[in-house]
């Protein structure tokens, strides 16, 4: 007979071999490509492919023995998800699978495939705390309903609660069950791997990310797919794990932008896994503080005008767990300060009060270095990159200029390059810089106990290495560290107990962003970083001062900081999809960006000018509900000496511009195998792009 397998190729569909015995879609085979031998897949023949005759065909490998197939729910969303992100079922499928299987014997084979799964859980003896009233009625209805459900729950009201009990619930209900739980980057979140293991046991979880290495992988994926493990724990690359019992996905934070695959297939792993849930009839959570506009707008109520209301159910859960208050908002207009102020005068009290009485502080900066560019006083020279169009930043801590996008670094120059004036100075400030500042401003104050003010750092930079972000954050639990300073990361999830100030010291930059999402996405960071102070009540109690986010701007009266001081997310939202709908704007529209890289601009935006005629002279279908935008250079247009366009893609109508970037796909592809482009471009489509 003839398999068909995915092809590897970005082009590619199916391939055929033959095959002496008749296997089953979804077995795992080796296969000849060329010279190597590759892992495949046995998929359906595709009904319009005439059959090419088995005699003619190359003959495969070899089969997997003993694994059992990859069944139908999960051949369906590979296969949805090539035709939607508009990428080759090869790709898709070879990506999701991992890299080790193909080199695996069947003994090796025999021997991973432990023993059966272990039924009911562990938990049975554990004596679990108490939900609170919000908590069991979230319970109540994802047991009872079919979702997808969207909990909207405040930092700190217990939501990683509710997914353990839920997952608890499905587990004991049905003896094969798996549950997959999905989180923005499992490196920041190493307590919630705790709580699950501490809840499940250690044979009961497994988790799947990039940060694994290849026999990890393997094994876990191995421990999914047998339905041994019933519980993954993963970031994106999760959604595509093979889970025969799959009964439940959360997707944790879900509004967080780790979840969209920013390379190959640019694919939301939150979208996906709502689609996977409803396909294979598994329930879905989607929860987080501040979600996505797209998710809100997707969860609202029924309405007068609207009797339908959105296709997700909202779940409340407004209070924080042991009725801990959120932090008092605290806005320093900077524009009252000193010109070149970094800390108010307000603000370094604050901080100096709360560590004198042994409370910790996070200051928070979203841009990591010392400073984003070195500067002559001369002749203006400043220290750009010569790949790309950007500054490389200046890192103090190894004297060196460091290019943010393409990695390019340099050792920091003694003199400006061009003038030869030693009057060359860093301008504006990064992480390190704070860090090295407050230490200045906090010298001679003396912590709790006595001894100097303890300061860390945690960003990018300070936790390349392996292990050293978790002895960093665990330093923090223990009390070890008075201040931390650092980027986002510092802002998520983390469930910090002695927390009670946090300061976000200069987060404008985003509001007068062009990216019509930066609001929503600054709103989002500084409630997730306001979520890290005061979390634990009793001891916020014991205290007697309320805790506190600190903001300094210079528009204090800003509608997204008057928002935060409200802690007031739903009008937040309410007045951005006020403005999104009448500006035409997702959630109200749908996009896709078409991109192209050149080695100039002129050849990368010729190329997407001439994909737009194509379309329009081929008259596609649904094209008259399509908007071709004017192609664009990128806001950083060169990267690694390549120069790069875009092109947006935009319809009221999702399965209009489905239909009409499958069609566009030949041209493309035919386009740049065209002389005048030939080698010369590269491009790729980004459905549901997430930065504009
Ligand atoms: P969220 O994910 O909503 O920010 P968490 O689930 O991390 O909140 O819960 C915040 C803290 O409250 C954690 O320390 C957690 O152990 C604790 N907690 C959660 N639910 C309860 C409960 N019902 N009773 C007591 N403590 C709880
Ligand atoms: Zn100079
Ligand atoms: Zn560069």
């Amino acid at each position: 007979m003839a398999v068909h397998t995915p092809a590897h190729s970005a082009l590619g569909g199916l391939l055929s071999y033959a095959s002496l015995q008749p296997l089953a879609p979804g077995t795992l085979v080796r296969v000849p490509l060329g010279t190597r031998e590759v892992l495949g897949v046995v998929w359906e023949a595709p009904a319009s492919e005439p059959g090419v005759p088995p005699a003619q065909l190359r003959a495969i490998a070899g089969v997997l023995a003993g694994l059992p197939p990859l069944n139908a729910h999960w051949r369906a969303l590979v296969a949805f998800a090539a035709r939607y992100y508009q990428r080759s079922l090869g790709e898709v499928a070879l990506a999701a699978l991992p890299a080790q299987l193909r080199t695996l014997g069947p003994e090796q084979m025999a021997r991973r495939l432990r023993r059966p799964a272990a039924a009911g859980t562990d938990t049975d003896a554990t004596p679990l705390i108490a939900l609170s009233t919000e908590q069991e009625s979230a319970r109540a209805e994802i047991d009872s309903k079919n979702g997808p459900f969207l909990l909207f729950g405040s930092t700190g009201s217990g939501k990683t609660e509710v997914y353990l009990r839920c997952v608890q619930d499905l587990l004991l209900a049905a003896p094969a069950a798996q549950a997959l739980v999905m989180v923005p980057e499992i490196n920041l979140t190493p307590q919630l791997e705790e709580r699950f293991v501490a809840r499940f046991g250690a044979g009961q979880v497994v988790s799947l990310h990039s940060g694994m290495t290849n026999p990890q992988r393997l094994k876990s994926w191995l421990a999914a797919h047998s339905g041994q493990a019933r519980i993954v724990l993963g970031t994106r690359m999760a959604v595509f794990a093979s889970m025969p019992g799959l009964g439940l996905i959360v997707v944790d934070e879900e509004h967080d932008a780790s979840y969209k695959q920013q390379e190959g297939a640019r694919y939301s792993a939150r979208d996906l896994a709502v689609w996977r849930a409803r396909a294979c009839g598994a329930k879905v959570i989607l929860g987080s503080a501040t979600p996505s506009l797209e998710s809100w707008h997707a969860s609202r109520p029924p309405s007068e005008g609207d009797p339908e209301g959105g296709r997700y159910q909202r779940l409340e859960m407004p209070s924080r767990i042991g009725a801990a208050a959120l932090p008092r908002v605290r806005r320093v207009d900077m524009g009252q300060q000193p010109r070149r102020a970094v800390f108010s005068a307000p603000l370094l009290a604050a901080i100096t009060e709360r560590v004198q009485r042994g409370e910790q502080c996070m200051v928070l900066l979203n841009r990591r270095g010392y400073a984003p560019v070195l500067h002559c006083q001369d002749c203006d020279w400043k220290s750009d990159c010569p790949h790309c169009s950007a500054h490389q930043v200046f890192h103090k801590i190894d004297r060196s200029l460091r290019c943010h996008h393409c990695g390019y670094a340099q050792r920091v120059p003694r003199a400006c390059p061009a003038c030869g004036s030693p009057d060359i100075a860093p301008m504006g400030r990064g992480t390190e810089q704070l860090e090295e500042h407050l230490a200045g401003l906090l010298e001679g104050v003396s912590r709790q106990g006595g001894g100097p003010v303890r300061i860390a750092r945690i960003d990018a930079d300070s936790t390349r290495a392996a292990g050293a972000l978790q002895s960093q954050l665990a330093q923090v639990h223990a009390g070890e560290v008075d201040v931390l300073v650092g980027t986002q990361m510092i802002a998520k999830g983390h469930d910090f107990r002695r927390v009670s100030l946090v300061a976000a010291v200069q987060p404008d930059g985003a509001l007068f962003s062009s990216d019509f999402r930066a609001p929503e996405r600054l709103f989002a960071l500084l409630m997730q970083a306001a979520g890290r102070a005061g979390r634990d009540a009793a001891w916020m109690a014991e205290r007697g001062t309320p805790c506190e986010m600190w903001v300094q701007s210079h528009h204090p009266k800003h509608p997204v900081y008057e928002a935060l001081r409200r802690h007031d997310y739903a009008a937040f939202a309410a007045q951005q999809l006020t403005e999104r709908e009448q500006a035409g704007m997702p959630p109200f529209a749908f996009q896709a960006l078409v991109r192209a890289d050149a080695r100039t601009q002129e050849v990368a935006q010729g190329f997407l000018a001439a994909a737009a005629n194509a379309a329009r002279e081929a008259a596609l279908p649904g094209v008259e509900h399509i908007s071709l935008y004017p192609p664009i250079p990128l806001a950083v247009q060169r990267v690694a000496g390549v120069e790069r366009a875009q092109m947006l893609v935009e319809s009221a109508s999702r399965p209009a511009l489905q239909h009409f970037l499958a069609a566009w796909q030949p041209l493309l592809h035919a386009l740049r195998a065209d002389p005048a482009h030939k080698g010369l471009v590269r491009w790729l489509v980004d459905v549901d792009p997430l930065a504009i």
